[in-house]
């Protein structure tokens, strides 16, 4: 066997939160014919799927079956066009399309995870998400037991959304994907955070190499920062997804904007970014149902600066956060009648 299966490994060290049990067997790859080969070997197996665990909260009873933890892979890069293993770290490959001059994923810098889980979750940073990149993704189908290619005619991306949450693509390993970038300047980078921090270091927001330091200041300060080996504050960045309100909601919920942008720029800025203008920040939705920043129960406790991002403190464990969960949606729901949703996903039994 390619790769090395071990019995009872807690998956505390596996994710940015670390907290949760064990897996009943996990094994960790970077290469697909591993991964094949343990799909074959454990067959009857239930199967789940890591890649650096960064939006992911596992249950304290652990993972029955087997675990595979995606890490690593290779990236090539040909004239716009980069192909790369789903285990590669997703910084990398923004790395890579600066050192060749392409536009299109660096507003996404440094957001932390592995590239299978970015084609998943498609992730979105300052206006960039990865979804609009993508030619192609290959994955393994259970259904066929065979891997094939998903052109992108067939792909659909949405705010947070994309087909591989969707029923039918349910135990698909995503393994590659082919990304197209561009030569030439796409997005204008619109978030006003992000303009002072161009102008307060000097740094011009058209330039390919000081829009990555922009984004990285910009994430510094906003605590944006995490990685297996960065020891930041344990979390998962933002844990609800930023829900869609009627219109009689919307303007009391912009309202919690402080930002100084008026109700009209905010809905510009929410259907640019989430596809809809009535698509809300999250956070404000908190806010108005009373939440506070800094606010704790034991040892869970909400960020100092932006509450959607919630923290596990010493000696938490994946229940504490679990209870804050629900409690933060069923006061959302009772004052303001609106569902948040976990961005976050939730792994076994709670
Ligand atoms: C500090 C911090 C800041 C963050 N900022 C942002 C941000 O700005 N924007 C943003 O969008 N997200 C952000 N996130 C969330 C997170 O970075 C992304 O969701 C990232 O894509 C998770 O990658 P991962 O490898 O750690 O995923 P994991 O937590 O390991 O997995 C997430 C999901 O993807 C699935 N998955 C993983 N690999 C594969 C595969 N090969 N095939 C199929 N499914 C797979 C898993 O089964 C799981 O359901 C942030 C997280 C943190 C901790």
């Amino acid at each position: 066997m390619g790769a090395d299966v071990k019995n009872n490994v807690s998956l505390r060290p596996y994710t940015s939160f670390h907290v949760g049990g064990k897996a009943e067997l996990l094994a960790e790859t970077d290469n697909e014919a591993n991964i094949i080969e343990l799909l074959d070997t454990y067959k009857e197996k239930q199967v789940w799927l890591l890649g650096y665990g960064s939006n992911t909260l596992i249950s304290d009873k652990g993972l029955p079956g087997l675990t595979i933890c995606i890490r690593g892979g290779d990236i090539k890069v040909n004239e716009t066009m980069i192909i790369v293993d789903a285990g590669v770290w997703w910084d990398n490959v923004v790395k890579a399309s600066i050192e060749h001059g392409l536009w299109g994923a660096e507003l996404m810098s440094e957001i932390p995870g592995s590239v299978g889980a970015a084609l998943f979750i498609n992730i979105t940073a300052y206006g960039q998400s990865i979804g609009p990149l993508v030619e192609w993704v290959e994955i393994w189908e259970p259904k066929s037991r065979k891997v094939v290619r998903i052109s992108k005619d067939e792909l659909t991306w949405s705010y947070k959304k994309s087909i591989f949450q969707l029923p039918e693509y349910e135990g698909s390993i995503i393994l590659r994907a082919a990304l197209k970038l561009s030569k030439a300047l796409k997005e204008q980078l619109g978030y006003q955070k992000a303009l002072d921090v161009a102008d307060e270091l000097n740094l011009d927001a058209t330039s390919l190499t000081d829009r990555r330091a922009i984004i990285i200041e910009s994430r510094e300060r906003a605590g944006s920062i995490w990685s297996p080996t960065i020891k930041n504050a344990n979390t998962v960045g933002s844990f609800f997804r930023n829900p869609t309100v009627d219109e009689n909601q919307l303007d009391a919920i912009i309202a919690f904007d402080e930002t100084g942008k008026t109700n009209n720029q905010v809905k510009k800025m929410n259907s640019v970014h989430g596809g809809q203008h009535n698509r809300v920040s999250a956070a404000h939705v908190m806010l108005a149902a009373g939440f506070r920043r800094g606010q704790s129960w034991k040892n869970v406790k909400l960020n100092d600066k932006n509450l959607l991002k919630i923290e596990a403190l010493d000696g938490a464990n994946a229940a504490d956060i679990y209870k804050v969960m629900r409690h933060i949606q069923d006061v959302c729901m009772e004052k303001l009648g609106i569902k948040l949703e976990p961005e976050a996903q939730l792994f076994g039994e709670f």
